[in-house]
């Protein structure tokens, strides 16, 4: 292999945001090389562990959908009811998520290119499906979707890298794995391509464009301390262990600027015995552990932290991993009854999920590592504040506690009927909320907020979308708009700049 190498334009890193801004780049007609730092038998990035849920704007309904579906059945279609799911909808979702504080340009340029994106992704081969199992409810024969995504990569993050892969390879797309890039080379303030350890060589890759869509830095225990706290050195990477922060390293040192939060992340309630980075032979977010809106969180004290049912699990499940984080031995057990048994998630019946179960609830708690007394007195508390009403599954109940700290808002029933349930679960990081300042292009700007000629980025690397929380099912949006956008402009820079290199 020859120590330089010339392309129009070079991706860093083979997730979905990447394979998206090759594809695009492709399209135009740009000769495009792909960079991995993974072995290819562990290639995918986080992207390939997700559960493949992906938010879009749909303002006409199910009109919509079945464009991205268009092999519904009239049968099926009959079956369903879904509200519309507006622009304006995806962006009060934001806007309330992150308390008014996401860069309005940026996650407005997301929320108006979702659709269309989503589309086009469709075009370049991915297939979707209705997200019956996790975002819907039974009743009367009709399935009632709830919580603005209705639809999910078919065979998940599993099977979004293979159609994506598959139509990268259809476009003569090559990909070098083992390919870590170590640093953009720049040339008189421009990007001209970069260098890549491979096979214990140093590679010069010549590129009129770099995409640098490598994650964030979560897989790095040094870099989530330093920006996180010492605390998150005990969470569990939920995703790939290759995300250690160089494409942040890398645009930071070409001049690109810090954007967003830095010192938050998205992370769950994981099983607390789930791998400690993502294990690619149980790849399908099999560990997440997201029903506890039914029933009551208790850490090992024996005490309530958050309230449950705050909202629907897509409006807490990102902010409330860091809750857990903050428990004695970063550990609490979700707590259910035989009354809700049959609503938890798959997730929850697995081999691989860690379980409790006992007739009473003094037999249940000499299972669990708790303090015993906390932990009656605080289901007695809990129930006795319960209030009548209607517990409704399929919505904001409003059935809810008085007089306790924390409340629980909504799905308040008292946790009464044996067998009863624990799950022990902690905190899974899933990617950082802070990134680098781009363009609507996905070009990285600097300090005085200009591109920096032929640099872009995409993914996770872009900052400022997401701030204390996230609405579930936007980081593989954010991912494709952004990949796309960016492998568009960075193929015309190139193409109109074929001089430079
Ligand atoms: C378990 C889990 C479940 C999730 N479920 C969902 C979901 O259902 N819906 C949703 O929207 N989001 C979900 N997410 C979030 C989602 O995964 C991310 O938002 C998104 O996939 C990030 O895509 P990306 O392309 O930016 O990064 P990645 O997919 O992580 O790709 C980055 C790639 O860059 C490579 N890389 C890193 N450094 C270098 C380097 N120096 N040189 C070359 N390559 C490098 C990495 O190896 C990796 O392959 C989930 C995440 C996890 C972990």
């Amino acid at each position: 292999m020859s120590e330089e190498v010339r392309v129009d334009t070079v991706v860093v890193g083979a997730g979905n945001a990447a394979l998206c801004a090759a594809i695009a780049a492709a399209n135009e007609g740009a000769d495009v090389l792909v960079l991995e730092r993974a072995p290819e038998a562990k290639k995918g990035g986080n992207s390939f562990f997700t559960d493949g849920a992906i938010r879009f704007a749909f303002n006409n309904g199910l009109v919509d959908l079945r464009l991205v579906k268009q092999d519904m059945s009239e049968e099926e279609a009959a079956k369903i009811q879904v509200e519309p799911y507006t622009e304006e909808n995806y962006w009060e979702d934001f806007n309330r998520m992150t308390e008014g504080k996401c860069d309005e340009e940026l996650v407005r340029n997301l929320i108006s290119n979702s659709f269309d994106t989503i589309l086009w992704l469709k075009e370049n081969g991915v297939a979707f499906e209705m997200n019956y199992d996790n975002q819907s409810f039974e009743q009367n024969g009709m399935y009632h979707f709830f919580g603005g995504n209705p639809m999910k990569v078919v065979d998940k993050g599993i099977g979004l890298m293979a159609f994506l892969n598959k139509r990268l390879e259809g476009l003569s797309v090559p990909v070098w794995y083992n390919s870590r890039a170590t640093e953009v080379i720049q040339e008189k303030g421009r990007v001209t391509g970069v260098n890549v350890e491979k096979d214990g060589q140093t590679i010069q890759v010549h590129a009129n464009s770099v995409i640098l869509a490598c994650g964030s830095f979560e897989g790095s225990k040094e870099m989530r301390g330093t920006y996180m706290g010492s605390q998150w050195a005990g969470a569990i990477v939920r995703g790939t262990e290759y995300n250690t922060g160089d494409g942040l390293s890398m645009a930071l040192d070409a001049g690109g600027v810090k954007h967003g939060d830095w010192s938050d992340c998205h992370s769950i309630s994981t099983d607390f015995n789930a791998p400690r980075v993502g294990d690619f032979e149980k790849p399908g977010d099999i560990f997440k552990k997201h029903s506890y809106p039914y029933g009551l969180m208790i850490n090992t004290e024996g005490k309530r932290f958050v309230d449950e049912g705050a909202d629907i699990r897509n409006y807490t499940y990102a902010k409330y991993g860091k809750e857990v984080l903050k428990q004695p031995g970063n550990k609490a057990y979700q707590v259910f009854d035989h009354q809700v048994r049959h609503l938890l998630r798959k997730e929850y019946e697995l081999d691989e999920a860690t379980k409790y179960e006992a007739k009473t609830l003094e037999e249940l708690a000499d299972q669990l590592d708790v303090a015993k007394e906390n932990f009656f007195e605080t289901v007695k508390a809990y129930n006795a504040a319960v209030q009548d009403g209607d517990f409704d599954p399929s919505k904001k109940d409003g059935k809810h506690t008085e007089g306790i700290t924390p409340p629980k808002s909504n799905w308040a029933q008292e946790l009464k009927e044996g067998p009863f349930y624990a799950f022990p679960v902690t905190c899974g990081i899933t990617f950082n909320f802070g990134g680098v300042l781009v363009s609507q292009h996905g070009e990285v700007l600097d300090d005085q907020r200009k591109p920096i000629e032929g640099l872009y980025a995409a993914g996770e690397m872009v900052g400022g979308l997401f701030y204390h929380n996230y609405p579930g099912a936007s980081g593989l949006m954010s991912g494709a708009v952004y990949g796309r956008l960016a492998g568009k402009a960075a193929a015309a820079f190139a193409k109109n700049d074929s001089t430079q290199v």
